[in-house]
């Protein structure tokens, strides 16, 4: 426990918070000076890592959220709040795999805490999970007290009644979003009027990323070192606002499979794309935006001060010029939003009438309310200036009287306004100044008069800042009230979505993107696509762009082989994240995309490539292409990046092929690019449907390499290992010696193609090779010829050798 000043109290609770506590706040909740006795106290907030507020969110630019996850009888209810947009949203998770999905649901999400109806030791995959991926997220487990459905009512007038119809038919779910609502109240002890209606979503809404995809394909953040930095969303992310930022994350976390919604989307950016002087002077405008969901949410927890109603004034002053730019757009998106945008003219004025230009920062303290507004501040106001000067004058009349040129009258909180005479001169202090400090080097008087204006200037102070408080009070009450939130919270929406989508046309204006042409197609035909993050990271501006042709026909799997190092990883990637990035309505940076809407991406990266995990073990490896196995569809994009590698080689070869076969066929026949160092996959093409064979061209030239980038039809004849174990610098005695042994082991394995053949028989048992001839007898036997004892002696001898 602890007493920190006020005003600091933000930067402690922060830290604390940070560092995984929760924090109690108490307050003095009676008036202490007509307080009798001990003055009374009480909690008034707790403060958890997913429920703060205020300065302390961790990021501006992400959602902050609290999770209830409700297991019960192999359905789970999952719900997310992120109190300081008001965002909530909630789902039902069911059937086989749902822990899998429960899994990929908070990969997506991020909570930075969680409530549990159970303990999590008792679900040992989501235990690990939590360790190794959430490490940071603060879980409360088995409060299942808290899980009840009737804990809804508080929110139920701000659900829309169809939803909230669904979401009571999933009990489930319901009683998630009943713990979520308990445990914010208990935790905020205000009401909820902040929360926004909410959004229920059911699988197949959204594409499917599950989190080693999400982490493979670098969307939000690197996979070693978790920085945004090197990750797509850093390449387009170029919002304005903090609303913009979090809601092109979102955009970016759950691409859509929806046709139209995508295409709607598609048609805003183009026009913004197009239109560039608009784009322009709409993005001006959008720099002066401040957070109106988290200023707002403040006013809402009554947390707000009089800063922040500026920022919300000043934000509101844009509405007006935006609204008139965007007159005349023509995408469905943009025209709504012109239509609909609510300027909040009443709000604004409320505001701006009431608050000075530059507030400071405590409401406490007055001085925040603009000239002209009330006139009772305004005379208060007067007489504590009038006090000062007449404070002035007072001095040089005493100064004058004694004849004591330092003689000063000063303030403090103890003693009230006093005069103070230096040692010197205090000899000659009149009769009528009554000593009451004194100090090293002089003295410190009172006098009637000065105590008598002193109550004058100080009964005007106190009375100014409460009647300042009060108006401040009157007005966040007023913006708090129900159908103001959900205006400003609409025009919140409108303006982050605007944000986004001219940050999508920037950065598809300066990168080079076109527009794709997503439909329901099964086919992702790509014209010299590239890569949007390698692009962008290479000194020169160097990238080779390549073709991409998927369907679910004769292209349904491409066999990607080529030296290390050629570039197979960054061109199956960069396939996925055009897939991404186009149903997330992006264009794209290729010459021409058309991309069949996919439902859902899988990533499976080797063991050799994937050393962020640290632990990538085969097992894990093995437990993930399981999952894809498991859940892949026709309608799926499927990278396997060399998967096998983390046994021998024998073992690993079988294994990529048989996981190649089964993919490629009818049970998934799912969209797929493989990339393997097993040449031997390639003769595959032609004995399975839908296999074709591609490699990533590079040249020898002397001892040399050179990665040429481009994607070939055929197979890669040489893997350059030693070539590219050269360019990394190993010594060249080795580089020799390698290449001998290389030589050695080429001539020994040249000559026995059939000699190894048969060693590969070896393997297998004796009976199989005598059904083998048994076949093959009876194949050979002309019935028709034979007589009926030869018939006879050729059956004894069939059952002889076998
Ligand atoms: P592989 O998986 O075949 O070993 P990577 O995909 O990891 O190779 O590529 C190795 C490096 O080559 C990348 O880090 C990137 O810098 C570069 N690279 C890959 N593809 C291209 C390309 N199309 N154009 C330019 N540079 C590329
Ligand atoms: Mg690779």
């Amino acid at each position: 426990m602890c007493g920190i000043p006020y005003h600091a109290a933000e930067t402690y609770i922060g830290r604390l918070i940070a560092k995984g506590y929760k924090v109690v706040i108490c307050e003095q909740t009676e008036d202490p000076a007509t307080a009798k006795g001990l003055v009374k106290r009480d909690v008034t907030r707790i403060i958890t890592p997913g429920t703060v507020i205020g300065n302390i969110v961790p990021s501006e630019t992400k959602n902050n959220y609290l999770c209830a996850v409700n297991i019960y009888g192999g359905r789970i209810g999952l719900a997310f709040a992120d109190i300081s947009t008001g965002d909530l949203s909630a789902t039902m998770l069911e059937g086989e795999g749902c822990i899998e999905k429960l899994l990929n649901e908070l990969g997506k999400y991020q909570p930075s805490e969680i409530i549990m109806n159970i303990n999590r030791y008792d679900l040992p995959k989501l235990s690990m999970f939590l360790s190794e991926r959430l490490p940071d997220t603060f879980v409360t487990d088995k409060i299942d007290s808290l899980f009840r459905e009737e804990n809804l009512i508080p929110i139920k007038d701000s659900i829309d009644p169809e939803v909230y119809r669904k979401l009571t038919d999933n009990k489930e779910t319901a009683a998630a979003v009943g713990a979520l609502t308990e445990y914010i109240s208990d935790t905020q002890k205000t009401e909820l009027t902040y929360i926004k209606s909410l959004n229920f979503y059911v699988d197949g809404q959204f594409m499917e990323i599950d989190v080693n995809t999400r982490r493979n394909l670098e969307l939000t953040e690197t996979m070693r070192s978790r920085d945004k930095r090197g990750s797509l969303l850093n390449i387009l992310d170029k919002t304005k606002t903090s609303m913009g930022a979090r809601l092109l994350r979102k955009w970016l976390e759950a691409p859509l499979v929806n046709v139209n919604r995508i295409n709607r989307r598609l048609s805003a950016v183009e026009e913004l794309y197009s239109d560039m002087l608009l784009r322009g002077e709409l993005g001006e405008l959008l720099k002066g935006i401040y957070d109106l969901e988290r200023l707002t949410s403040r006013v809402s927890y009554g947390t707000a001060n009089a800063r922040d109603l500026r920022s919300i004034s000043l934000t509101l002053a844009k509405l007006p010029d935006i609204k008139r730019m965007l007159e005349g757009s023509k995408s469905e998106i943009l025209s709504s939003i012109h239509s609909s945008l609510d300027e909040l003219p009443d709000i604004y004025s409320l505001i701006n009438n009431a608050i000075c230009d530059e507030p400071p920062f405590s409401v406490r303290e007055g001085g925040f309310i603009r000239k002209g507004f009330s006139a009772e501040v305004d005379t208060l106001a007067e007489i504590m200036d009038n006090g000062g000067e007449y404070i002035k004058s007072i001095e040089k009349r005493e100064r004058e009287r004694t004849g004591i040129p330092k003689l000063k009258i000063g303030y403090n909180r103890v003693f009230g306004y006093y005069i103070e005479i230096s040692k010197s001169y205090t000899e000659q202090a009149p009769e009528d100044y009554i000593r009451r400090q004194t100090l090293t080097n002089g003295e410190r008087y009172i006098t009637e008069e000065l105590k008598d204006l002193e109550s004058k200037i100080l009964g005007a102070s106190d009375k100014r800042n409460a009647l300042e408080y009060e108006i401040f009070s009157g007005i966040c009450d007023e913006i708090s009230k129900t159908e103001n939130v959900r205006r400003i919270q609409q025009t919140a929406a409108d303006l982050s979505a605007l944000d986004v989508l001219i940050s999508l046309a920037d950065v598809a204006q300066k990168n080079g993107y076109v527009r794709p042409e997503v439909d329901l197609g099964e086919e992702i035909s790509i014209k010299e696509g590239r890569h949007p993050v390698v692009e962008r990271m290479s000194a020169d501006g160097y990238f080779v762009a390549n073709d991409t042709l998927l369907d679910t026909e004769h292209n349904r799997m491409l066999i990607i082989t080529g030296p290390n190092m050629a570039g197979k990883s960054t061109f199956m990637r960069q396939v996925a994240l055009i897939t991404v990035m186009a149903q997330m309505g992006s264009f794209v940076p290729a010459e021409e995309a058309r991309i069949g809407v996919c439902d859902k991406i899988f990533t499976r990266v080797g063991a050799s490539d994937d050393l962020a995990a640290g632990q990538s073990t085969f097992m894990l490896e093995m437990t993930e292409v399981a999952y894809i196995l498991k859940n892949a569809t026709r309608r799926s994009l499927i990278i396997y990046d060399e998967i096998g590698r983390g046994t021998s080689t024998f073992d690993g070869m079988s294994i990529a092929c048989a996981v190649l076969e089964y993919t490629a066929g009818k049970k998934i026949g799912a969209k797929t690019l493989f990339a393997t160092h097993y040449h031997e996959l390639t003769d595959l093409e032609g004995k399975v449907d839908g296999v074709k064979n591609y490699y990533i061209s590079a040249k020898k030239k002397d001892n040399d390499i050179i990665f040429l980038r481009k994607i070939v039809r055929g197979a890669a004849d040489d893997s350059y290992g030693i070539e590219v174990a050269g360019l990394a610098g190993v010594p060249k005695e080795v580089i020799r010696r390698a290449k001998k042994e290389l030589a050695r082991l080429l001539e020994e394995n040249s000559r026995p193609k059939e000699i190894r053949q048969k060693e590969e028989n070896e393997n297998i048992s004796l009976e199989d090779i005598a059904k083998e001839d048994v076949i093959s007898k009876i194949k050979n036997l002309d019935i028709d010829s034979l007589t009926p004892l030869e018939a006879m002696k050729c059956l004894y001898e069939l059952k002889g050798m076998l």
